[in-house]
């Protein structure tokens, strides 16, 4: 006799990224689905915005594992390459150092390689030994970090083939140790250290299991969408309603509704009253809001509290005149203290001097910007914050914003006087419009060795009721939260499996 799932009826809290995985992976199992998205559209941080003739990314600006999206679309019988329309950048990204120098990433890795050799003379050999590694942290994580739920250490081990599998994912030294160990020059250091910042955490504190991510750029690419990264949205709400669930917007979830103290949740109330019941309930919203609001939960409010918030971001929106040429599609212009850059963070202090990462998405779609123009999205990393309203109120968010200036301006790419528009997101602007706690980009942070196993399990306190989106396993960004709601998906199946 085989086993089959049992078709279930699914309410999914919350249209972003995670949410709108999981609709597609359960419809396409069988399950009736419900997705119930407070705002007017779907997409949570995935967004774009357009004024004036330009066009921004105002969230995700680089999309990488194209194959895990590529895999969720065919299971509506579209692609990646048929939904939208994936351009895989030459140059991934540009570097500007603090002393002037500068280097870029290739997708041809011995370009990469020569542009290193180029940066810092005798530094090939030390590449290749990071190289080697990040490819041994990303092909050992993949199938046991990423390939599961890990509530609990043992959820992991179980996956590893040997013990010799959790030293391979590097979790013991920080990113820095590893970089510090790896290059005798600062700047590759420097380099290698952003990755930490993929994660809203801080290098010195995150494991170097994070290291992976340069070889996930090199190995898979950098993608970017002609159209903007937001397009991915609408396929992945296309794809969702195609395969038969329901995608709602303007519904407000207010409440996850349980039968009894422990009990089996039963479905959710929104905001307008309607009672929607379901034998599942996954959250898509951030696990602060679900164990603060929605389904109050101590234990879970304790997880967290104890997985600590991620970092936040500081926004600016500009359009300029004519073309900075020291811009790529992606630059990143490192300050000349990074060390002191997350001294600020951890302090709860915006960067007196910041590292600033350009987005200049017209170099590879040029509907992004009139012509004779650019369109530049700049991220500065800034702490999250209890009260992101009171933390940049007061004229505060206009004053960073003429700092970030500053710091564009010390590189001399004469950006000021081209500038025809200028538009700001803060911290407040990303918890109003997301229900991001505190501001926060990716939920949870990832620092320190215990960040995996601390961060807000899959599974939550109720059954019936699972966890996908960035604070919970396996973490923030795009491809992640998309394979949480893969991770959620076979667990729905596995807890309502019935004989066949
Ligand atoms: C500025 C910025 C830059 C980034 N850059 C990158 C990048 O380059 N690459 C990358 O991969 N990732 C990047 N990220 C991270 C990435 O955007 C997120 O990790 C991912 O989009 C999060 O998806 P999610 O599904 O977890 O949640 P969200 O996108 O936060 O979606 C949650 C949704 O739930 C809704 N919601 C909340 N409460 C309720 C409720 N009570 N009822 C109903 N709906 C509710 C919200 O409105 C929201 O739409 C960036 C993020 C930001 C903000």
């Amino acid at each position: 006799m085989s086993a089959a799932p049992t078709p279930r009826s699914v309410v999914i809290v919350g249209g972003g990224v995670g949410g709108l995985a999981a609709a597609v992976r359960l419809a396409a199992g069988g399950h009736v689905v419900r997705l119930l998205e407070r705002s007017d559209r779907v997409g949570g941080k995935l967004g774009s915005h357009a004024a004036a003739g330009f066009r921004w990314e105002t969230g995700p600006s680089l999309l990488t594992l194209p194959a895990v999206f590529d895999e969720l679309l065919g299971l509506a019988g579209t692609s990646l390459a048929a939904a939208c329309r994936p351009v895989r950048l030459e140059r991934t990204c540009r570097y500007h150092f603090a002393d002037g120098s500068s280097f870029t990433t290739w997708d041809d890795p011995a370009a990469t390689r020569a542009a290193v050799e180029a940066l810092a003379p005798g530094s090939g050999p030390a590449w290749d030994r990071w190289a080697r590694r990040a490819e041994r942290v990303w092909t050992t994580a993949e199938r046991t970090f990423f390939a599961g739920p890990i509530e609990d250490p043992r959820a992991l081990f179980a996956r590893m083939r040997s013990p010799l599998d959790l030293l391979a994912i590097d979790p013991l030294p920080t990113l820095h140790q590893r970089a510090a160990r790896t290059f005798a020059d600062p700047r590759l250091v420097q380099w290698a250290c952003r990755y930490a910042t993929y994660a809203g955490s801080d290098p010195w504190r995150v494991p170097a299991t994070l290291g992976c991510i340069p070889h996930i750029e090199q190995a898979f690419g950098c993608w970017a969408l002609a159209g903007g990264l937001a397009t991915l949205a609408g396929a992945l709400a296309g794809a969702a309603s195609s395969l038969g669930a329901s995608v709602e917007t303007g519904a407000e979830v207010a409440a996850v509704l349980a039968a009894g103290p422990g009990g089996r949740v039963s479905g959710v109330r929104l905001a307008s009253g309607e009672t929607v019941a379901a034998d599942v309930v996954v959250a898509d919203v951030d696990a602060a809001h679900l164990y603060a609001d929605l389904l109050p939960d101590r234990s879970g409010q304790r997880r967290v509290r104890a997985a600590g918030r991620s970092t936040s971001g500081f926004v600016l929106l500009l359009g300029a005149e004519g073309r900075t040429e020291a811009l790529d599609h992606h630059t990143v212009l490192f300050s000349s203290a990074y060390r002191q850059e997350f001294r600020d963070l951890a302090a709860g202090r915006p960067p007196a001097d910041p590292t600033v990462y350009v987005c200049a998405a017209d170099r590879n779609d040029p509907s992004a910007a009139p012509p004779g123009h650019e369109s530049l999205f700049v991220l500065v990393n800034v702490p999250s914050a209890d009260d992101p309203d009171a933390a940049w109120a007061d004229g505060r968010a206009d004053a960073y914003a003429d700092r970030v200036l500053a710091a564009l301006d010390r590189r001399s790419l004469g950006l000021r006087p081209r500038l025809v528009h200028r538009e700001v997101i803060t911290p407040a602007d990303l918890a109003a419009r997301h229900r991001a706690v505190g501001g926060a980009i990716y939920g949870t942070s990832s620092n320190g060795r215990r960040a995996a196993f601390t961060r807000p399990s899959n599974r939550g306190p109720r059954p019936g009721l699972y966890l996908v989106g960035g604070s919970t396993h396996p973490g923030g960004g795009l491809p992640l939260v998309a394979l949480s709601a893969k991770i959620v998906a076979a667990m729905v199946d596995a807890d309502g499996v019935v004989p066949g």
